[in-house]
């Protein structure tokens, strides 16, 4: 297998994928280099909107271009904004600080933490409802950014097909800015 043909990766991003073929590709001795882009093209396919994909997030989340910026969008069409803003700053989120919230996701319930020193958020899409993230942290422990990706670099140095927008300053962590301005 040289080129991984795109109903595979199809098969792969849908979950439906043979352990037989993830294999085949685990053993491929060159990655394919195409495999990126027939992946956004998948990607592209699957959602209900027009943005350019630039990356995917996590199972609904990316980044996309809207105009001349570039945002974290949900496969629903929820727009998040800025993607150098933690996006968890946009979204509902549960928090379980007490025993008895935790034990309703902890089984056997004695494997909970303990709510003095841990807290568990839940992090909920607004236009959907879809959970997008869980994090367990001290109480208090600013949100966890996630996924910050330089993809100047990543599009520059490892696609070898820079963007057309580049700057230094898409790879500047905005999320303290946007604290401050509230
Ligand atoms: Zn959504």
């Amino acid at each position: 297998m040289e080129v991984v043909d795109k109903g595979l990766l199809q098969q792969l991003v849908e979950g439906q994928i043979s352990d037989i073929d993830v294999d085949e590709m685990r053993r491929m001795t060159k990655k394919d280099p195409e495999r990126f882009w027939t992946y956004l093209d998948i990607l592209q396919e699957k959602v209900t909107w027009d943005n350019k994909i630039l990356m995917r997030l996590n199972d609904h989340l990316y980044i996309v271009m809207n105009g001349t910026e570039r945002i974290v969008k949900c496969d629903c069409g929820h727009e998040y904004g800025d993607y150098r803003v933690n996006w968890k700053l946009h979204t509902d989120i549960r928090t379980r600080d007490t025993q008895d919230s935790m034990e309703q996701v902890y089984y056997p319930a004695a494997a909970a933490p303990d709510p003095e020193w841990m807290e568990l958020r839940e992090f909920y899409c607004p236009g959907c409802t879809a959970q997008l993230a869980v994090e367990i942290v001290p109480p208090g422990y600013p949100l966890i950014f996630e996924s910050f990706p330089d993809l100047d670099r990543f599009y520059r140095e490892m696609m070898d097909k820079p963007l057309a927008d580049e700057s230094p300053d898409w790879f500047k962590d905005k999320t303290a800015d946007f604290l401050a301005a509230l």
